[in-house]
């Protein structure tokens, strides 16, 4: 048996969410004995620091890296997010959610959504929102936590976060450095690779220093300093499917109370995000610059505030897709380095969570670990083109006719994996897949029906049962949902006792 040389030293470069989402998770779940971090950020080059939005994954990362949710709600101007308001996405004065969670609770084994269908196909009117808590939750601004008990409705609950990245960041910084991370303030001249392998050798800062290490995080954002630079990776662009490359963005005073969820609104050439967070909010247009200049996307920004503006607008420029080898030799991209989808449905702090676990998971056995690495990127790239799909889907089925970018997106070609899913909708009212990803059933359901995909047919296995008792138990069931609604705090009353001191 041939032993490689373990990894002893692992360098993060980045100090923005990715970087320091890295050090926080890593220092927890690492050996501290026989592993070092350290963390090189620039005091020169600024992070993005927009990602606002979060979806319930990061729960899961916030009790790997042992964070309590009280304190982390208080350091970050946090809220909670019971899901996502897509507003005229279909048709100027629609609205629609996609709320966590699941609609009701499977009966016989058969899924909920299917026995609905069956009713729908009867007459029933009752929409499906009427049955998912955590939407009736947020239309009313309160917000519960879910129940483990399998009988409570509230046992279909899910929840995010919404935050201040850059405070999530500081927040991180204060568990990662106590823990013995080295956080090194510098910026990075030059990546030395080893020119017998072409591995990373060792970094050279402005100041002159050397920083070796065994293995290297690449957090560097859009520059994607090791990954790209220096190692080259390609970037598979996405822009033919997801062609909104730009956005602008700008805080503004808050108005109101916050309400839990974040508001997505169709604009004539992308869509405009509303993230009410406790000190302010968060407000942005991602949009295509071949069919608005940045000035119009400003104006429409700046008109569609309900607040006032904070600061000047920030541009920020990308090109939506991935890098088809995130990790490669010994450099891991994660964060913005490996790839971007634009945040319609807040995925990329997911994906840098998801990043970190799935690298723990298949932590290298030595410097240059291929078979890892190659199981590695098959895990992330599935990943990613599940959620491109589910982001496609959003664009594509609109009805904004005479729209010019919805008329593009509407006639555009779909990848195959997207128009399956949809014919499988559409045919037997299904959104199953053959492997577990992010976004389950219950998220497309809540899209497909909520864009207006409409299916001819329901699963077979609801048709049996009488009719009446179903309805009668599906009554029975919306008024339990409305009054554990009614019953729950009010959103803010719920966050102002959490994060109260003591
Ligand atoms: P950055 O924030 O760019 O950080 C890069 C770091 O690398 C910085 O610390 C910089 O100093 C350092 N660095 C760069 N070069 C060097 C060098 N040479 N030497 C030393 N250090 C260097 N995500 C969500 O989950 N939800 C959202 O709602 C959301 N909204 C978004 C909206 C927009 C418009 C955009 C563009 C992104 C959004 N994101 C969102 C994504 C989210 O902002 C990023 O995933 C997240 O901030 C991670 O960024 P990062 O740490 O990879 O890169």
């Amino acid at each position: 048996m041939i032993v490689a040389a373990p990894i002893r030293h692992i360098v993060i470069v980045g100090g923005g969410t990715a970087g320091w989402m890295a050090a926080a998770l890593l220092s927890n779940v690492l050996p501290p004995d026989r592993l070092r971090l350290t963390l090189v950020e620039s005091p020169d080059i600024g992070t993005v620091g927009v990602g606002e939005a979060t979806i319930p994954p990061i729960q899961f990362f916030n009790r790997a890296v042992g964070i309590d949710e009280a304190e982390f709600m208080r350091a970050t101007e946090g809220t909670f997010k019971l899901g996502i308001a897509f507003q005229d996405w279909v048709r100027p004065g629609h609205r629609y959610m996609h709320p966590f969670g699941q609609p009701g609770q499977a009966i016989k084994g058969v899924s909920f959504h299917a026995w609905w269908l069956r009713l729908r196909a009867a007459g029933y009117t009752v929409p499906l929102s009427d049955f998912w808590l955590a939407e009736k939750l947020a239309d009313e601004g309160r917000f519960d936590t879910p129940s483990s008990d399998a009988r409570s409705p509230k046992s279909t609950l899910a929840y995010a976060y919404h935050f201040d990245a850059g405070l999530y960041a500081a927040y991180l910084r204060t568990i990662a450095e106590p823990r013995g991370v080295m956080r090194v303030e510098a910026t990075v001249a030059e990546v030395v690779l080893d020119p017998n392998d072409g591995t990373v050798s060792h970094l050279i800062l402005t100041d002159g220093r050397r920083i070796d290490g065994d293995y290297f995080i690449d957090c560097t954002g859009f520059r994607a300093l090791l990954i790209g630079q220096a190692l080259g990776r390609p970037y598979e662009d996405w822009s033919h499917w997801l062609p909104a490359n730009r956005a602008v963005a700008v805080p503004s005073a808050r108005t109101r109370d916050p309400v839990p969820f974040t508001t997505a609104t169709a604009r004539s050439a992308g869509w405009q995000w509303r993230i009410n967070l406790r000190h302010r909010t968060g407000n942005g247009y991602v949009y295509v610059a071949d069919h608005i200049d940045d000035d119009q996307a400003a104006a429409t920004l700046l008109a569609n505030l309900d607040g006032q503006a904070l600061s000047d607008p920030r541009f920020l420029r990308f090109t939506t897709g991935r890098r088809t080898q995130s990790r490669y030799k010994n450099v891991l991209a994660v964060g913005l380095s490996s790839g971007f989808l634009e945040p319609l449905e807040s995925t990329s702090i997911h994906f840098i969570q998801h990043a970190l676990i799935k690298f723990a998971a298949t932590f290298p056995l030595s410097k240059d670990d291929p078979l890892s690495a190659n199981l590695y990127n098959r895990m992330i790239g599935e990943e990613l083109e599940q959620v491109r799909d589910f982001l496609i889907l959003h664009y594509h089925a609109n009805q904004r006719v005479g729209d010019p970018f919805w008329d593009r997106m509407r006639h555009m070609d779909v990848p195959d994996s997207l128009a399956e899913k949809m014919a499988l909708f559409r045919a037997r009212g299904c959104a199953i897949f053959p492997s577990q990803t992010l976004f389950q059933e219950p998220n497309w359901l809540a899209v497909l029906l909520g864009q207006e995909v409409e299916p001819d047919s329901y699963d077979p296995l609801a048709d049996a049962g009488d009719l009446s008792d179903i309805r009668q138990g599906f009554d029975a069931t919306r008024q339990i949902i409305a009054q554990t609604a009614r019953a729950a705090p009010l959103h803010m009353d719920y966050l102002s006792r959490l994060i109260a001191p003591g």
